[in-house]
């Protein structure tokens, strides 16, 4: 397939978007790491780690468990099971604090630093078949793991009408500060390209684009190469302009295909990559595909950038899931105390990372890096009155007017806002980085969103409940 000519025309990009300072020279050329915990430790697994239904348990308080055992799953086709990442007695099964700073139910296992291990998902004396793949997929629990954590084998089923042109691989890694991907991208090619090709597979019509932002041109480099070793004709490597938020679904689709994921509009929800032919999916899921599909490996583990300029020693590490922030940051020596103590600590980037409220929280599926920045790097800043200068405009890349959601937010005039599709903002951050009054518009456009959200919700309780009372008047 051609790739389109708009695509040369604008070399790769979306319209607006801003340019953070990157603050990747801190770990980019820092090789991965294993960090193998000691044992005593507690690990905390919270029964949802993904998009969808929430796991129920499979073991009980007191159980022994191995590596790579399944500790919980659903019935639910939009779900993905949760594995131990050591080997240990489940300590407690009950409510524990997660990185999002809410209380949600976990499963706690005590590691005995044996780390032994459970048998893999399949015999792995018979390489399994095409028709498998979604299969071992859904059971080795892997989900989208950019964060979105959206399971991967409901984004592979895609529905059958709809027509699969284009699968990406999201290699862009546009948050600043965060380099765990381009390192995977470095150190793993062989598995990246290989567990690429095997997606492929499932769609033989379509072509992978590798997507890079061109800030990393030593995994631009690597990949392209593999590529070319393996003969590998449906596969290409595209460097993307370095603009944030370049890694984000619609803006890598537009900038690939030209193509514009229809918005939704009220109470439609906005339109899916499939419905304009493509699939994307973050370097790292791709990994874990690769794993699973040639080792029988369910996701046990992440790799992270525990960095910013209050960390001593920032790294990228690969560490079991479930382990504690704390514990990661003091394997980084600790805060860097002395005129760079932390002022924001936070779980993922700077432009869409959440604060943490404590460090005695698991590491998950989503987790992508640790950051924790002085206030030197965090820009903490009071609010002024709207210059209304209209750079948060220029700077949405979903074309909305920050400014005006705002004020309908602190108004509470959710009509005003859904009218003005703030349903549509996919909280990247822009907006609130540009504005040289320092509005809290990310977080105001988000309280919108969760306002409309709820009122939506109740709106269809009540729906469904009167509709029920109306088939029992009628019986
Ligand atoms: S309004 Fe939403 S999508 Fe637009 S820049 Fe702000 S956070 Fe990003
Ligand atoms: S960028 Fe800030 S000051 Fe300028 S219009 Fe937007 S909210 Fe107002």
């Amino acid at each position: 397939m051609k790739l389109p000519l708009k695509l040369r025309e604008r070399g790769a990009s979306f319209i607006g978007g801003v340019h953070p300072p990157e603050g990747k020279a801190l770990t980019e050329h820092k090789e991965i790491e294993r960090y193998v915990p000691k044992a005593g430790g507690e690990f905390v697994f919270p029964l949802s780690q993904h998009i969808g239904a929430p796991c129920a348990p499979v073991v009980n308080k007191g159980d022994r468990v191995l590596a790579g055992q399944k500790i919980a799953d659903s019935e639910a086709f939009v779900s993905a099971p949760i594995f131990a990442s050591i080997s240990g007695v489940v300590k407690e099964i009950g409510p524990r604090m997660t990185v999002a700073g809410s209380v949600d139910p976990c499963i706690v296992i005590e590691n005995d630093g044996l780390y032994e291990q459970a048998p893999a998902l399949f015999d792995l004396k018979n390489k399994p078949s095409v028709n498998d793949y979604i299969k071992i997929i859904r059971s080795a629990g892997i989900v989208g793991m950019g964060g979105a954590c959206f399971p991967t084998h409901v984004k592979l089923s895609p529905p059958k009408d709809k027509v699969i042109n284009w699968v990406i691989l999201n290699g862009a890694e546009c948050e600043p500060y965060l380099t765990c991907d381009n390192r995977l991208m470095i150190e793993e090619a062989d598995a990246i390209v290989d567990g690429f090709a095997m997606v492929l597979k499932l769609f033989p019509k379509a072509h992978g684009i590798i997507a890079i932002e061109s800030n990393k041109p030593e995994a631009i480099e690597i990949i392209g190469q593999k590529i070319a070793e393996k003969k590998i004709k449906n596969i290409s490597v595209m460097p993307h302009k370095v603009k944030y938020p370049q890694g984000a679904e619609k803006m890598l689709i537009w900038s690939i295909t030209g193509q514009e994921i229809p918005a939704g509009i009220g109470p439609l929800p906005p339109a899916l990559p499939a419905d304009v032919g493509c699939i994307i999916l973050n370097t790292r899921t791709v990994w874990q595909i690769y794993s699973a599909l040639t080792k029988g490996l369910p996701v046990t583990e992440r790799i992270i950038s525990v960095t910013g300029d209050a960390i001593a020693n920032p790294r990228n590490l690969r560490v079991p899931l479930g382990i504690s922030v704390r514990e990661l940051i003091n394997a980084c020596g600790g805060f860097n105390y002395g005129g760079l103590e932390p002022v924001k600590i936070l779980g993922g980037g700077p432009m869409m990372g959440i604060s943490m409220r404590s460090l005695d929280v698991p590491v998950v599926k989503g987790t992508s890096g640790i950051l924790a920045l002085s206030k030197f790097t965090a820009h903490i800043e009071d609010e002024s009155n709207c210059l209304r200068c209209g750079r948060c405009i220029d700077a949405c890349p979903m074309r909305l007017d920050p400014e005006l959601l705002d004020k309908a937010v602190r108004r509470r005039d959710y009509k005003l806002f859904e009218e003005h599709l703030g349903t549509n903002c996919i909280e990247c951050g822009c907006c609130s980085f540009i504005c040289p009054a320092s509005r809290h518009l990310t977080q105001s456009l988000r309280e919108g969103k969760a306002a409309v959200m709820a009122a939506r919700r109740k709106a269809q309780a009540q729906q469904a409940s009167q509709s029920s009372k109306q088939e029992a008047a009628k019986k």
